[in-house]
């Protein structure tokens, strides 16, 4: 549904991705994992279309309709609008049923495990995990072939992330749709992912199944990313092992 030939993007002189080659496939999980500055976000913004390669070509199936979430979930919602209205929103302008978009959003928020009490909240009356899975929402509405999610789970807990990821998966699956997941937490994805790719300052280093990567890692900086991850997750369980501080 997409493929990327040879592209390279720079910034005033300094090059941010290079050449860099990969596609992704109808109703596939890709994962996009690099730490930050490895130019994760600008391969997104280059597949939206909103920065331009500086060379090489990005070939899109006509059809490809592509959503983004961001990071930071408070873009993508109005701080003084309920959420419904935030959510409605799109779908008025596709000039879409009152009725019918009402039911939708309901439908997705029950599959999402949301209460539809949060419709009448604002942002700021949400909980992060609860304000990700709305925005997947959001998204949603727009029946994406494509959605990226950049980094969506950073800020979040690692339970809520668990739990978004597995929402992801379930969605790409009941609704036929791709997902290019980034995130620079290598263990996270590894129960959903179809492909796991590995970007090092601006170049794709390795490819391949989740399995692959994380047990047979073949590039010393894919390795690295995984003894982070686990360290942090250990640091993590033994942390929560211990008497609570006052
Ligand atoms: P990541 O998402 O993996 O953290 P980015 O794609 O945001 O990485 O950034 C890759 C490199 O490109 C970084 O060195 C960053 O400073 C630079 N960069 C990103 N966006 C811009 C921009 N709009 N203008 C100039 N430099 C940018
Ligand atoms: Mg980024």
């Amino acid at each position: 549904m997409l493929r990327i030939h040879d592209v390279s993007k720079s910034y005033h002189n300094q090059t941010a991705i290079k050449n860099i080659n990969f596609e992704i496939l109808c109703n596939e999980f890709v994962c996009l994992i690099g730490e930050s500055g490895s130019g994760k976000s600008t391969t997104a913004e280059l597949i939206m279309g909103i920065q331009f390669p500086t060379s090489g070509v990005i070939e899109k199936e006509h059809c490809c309709t592509i959503q983004y979430i961001y990071q930071n979930p408070e873009r993508s919602f109005n701080p003084y609008w309920t959420m419904e209205k935030s959510l409605m929103e799109p779908l008025l302008l596709k000039k879409e049923q009152l009725d019918s978009s009402k039911r939708r959003i309901l439908e997705l928020m029950e599959m999402a495990n949301l209460s539809s009490e949060l419709l009448q909240r604002t942002p700021s009356q949400c909980s992060g995990g609860q304000k990700q899975r709305l925005a997947i929402i959001r998204a949603l509405l727009m029946n994406p072939k494509l959605l990226i999610a950049d980094e969506i789970t950073s800020a979040l807990d690692p339970e809520s992330e668990k739990m978004i990821i597995n929402l992801l998966k379930k969605f790409q699956v009941e609704f036929h749709m791709s997902v290019l997941y980034i995130t620079h937490r290598i263990q996270s994805v590894s129960n959903v992912a179809d492909r796991i790719m590995v970007l090092k300052e601006g170049t794709i280093v390795e490819t391949g199944s989740p399995s692959q990567i994380i047990n047979q890692p073949k590039h010393p900086y894919t390795k690295k990313l995984i003894e982070a991850s686990y360290y942090f997750e250990n640091k993590r369980l033994k942390g929560l092992g211990q008497p609570r501080q006052a």
